[in-house]
């Protein structure tokens, strides 16, 4: 089996170590005995996304936001054609932001994004940062406990943006936070998704902390040209450490409070 990654804007969009994720993705597959081929895609360069199992999009200050979106809305259409054919997509933060309609900054200037997600944002005063814990979509916890059954229902992962995200109807949240801000303080979602394609505000790396997840979208991304996969499964008694780590220490915190 082979799995085809492709990274979008790395040089561009990286921050608090998004690029770890992609690092984590491949060496998982790898594990796995998957031949991993990950290609990294920037400004001005054309390819067909339908040709990856998987995109991934990291996160991005303002100013790298703005000197992607002119080139992201001529890749759009592509992207989006490659969403509905089950591509896996894996956005985060301000890469999550630009697969929305737009992002509007504190200066009042609108981002367009490609309207990949009905979602919405626009910067608030407050940075909204620091740990985040949240309980996963019933369904997405049972998809990773079919393929690793000792899966926690959460997920881990630090947040950094001034952005309130808001989602349309149709789209889901990730999950409910127990700690955290999310996608916009106040109504307790973090992140979104709509069939294979994903966003999140959690850095962290965030694969790297939720070993669980990680192997949803490679198990996803495997299977559009595979059918139904099943993984080998790793010892990840580590990642799983750090895990629970993070949750207990941010479950005595006061963390997530406007
Ligand atoms: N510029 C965006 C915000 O602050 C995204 C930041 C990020 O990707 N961490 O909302």
């Amino acid at each position: 089996m082979r799995l085809r990654v492709c990274h979008l804007y790395p040089d561009l969009l990286n921050l608090y170590g998004d690029r770890g994720n992609v690092l984590v993705l491949c060496r998982r597959a790898a594990w796995r005995g998957i031949r991993v081929e990950l290609e990294a895609v920037s400004l001005g360069e054309c390819v067909r996304f339908t040709d990856y199992d998987l995109v991934f999009v990291g996160g991005g200050a303002d100013l790298e936001q703005g000197l992607v979106a002119r080139d992201l809305s001529r890749k759009g259409p592509y992207l989006i054609e490659a969403a509905q054919a089950g591509v896996v997509i894996l956005s985060i933060c301000g890469g999550y932001q630009l697969l929305g309609r737009f992002y509007r900054t504190r200066e009042g200037r609108e981002i367009p994004g490609i309207g990949l997600f009905d979602i919405h944002t626009e910067a608030g005063e407050k940075r909204l940062k620091g740990n985040v814990l949240l309980e996963a979509d019933p369904e997405l916890v049972a998809e990773m406990r079919r393929i690793n059954p000792g899966a926690p229902a959460t997920l881990v992962g630090y947040e950094n943006h001034s952005g309130r995200t808001f989602l349309g109807s149709g789209v889901r949240p990730l999950g409910r936070l127990l700690k955290g801000y999310g996608n916009n303080g106040g109504d307790s979602g973090e992140g979104a998704w709509i069939k294979n394609a994903f966003g999140t505000y959690l850095h962290g790396p965030l694969l790297s902390k939720n070993p669980h997840f990680a192997d949803l979208f490679i198990c996803r991304a495997l299977s559009r040209r595979y059918g139904e996969v099943s993984l080998a499964p790793l010892d990840d008694s580590l990642e799983l450490q750090a895990h629970e780590v993070a949750k207990n220490r941010l479950l005595k915190s006061r963390q997530g409070k406007i």
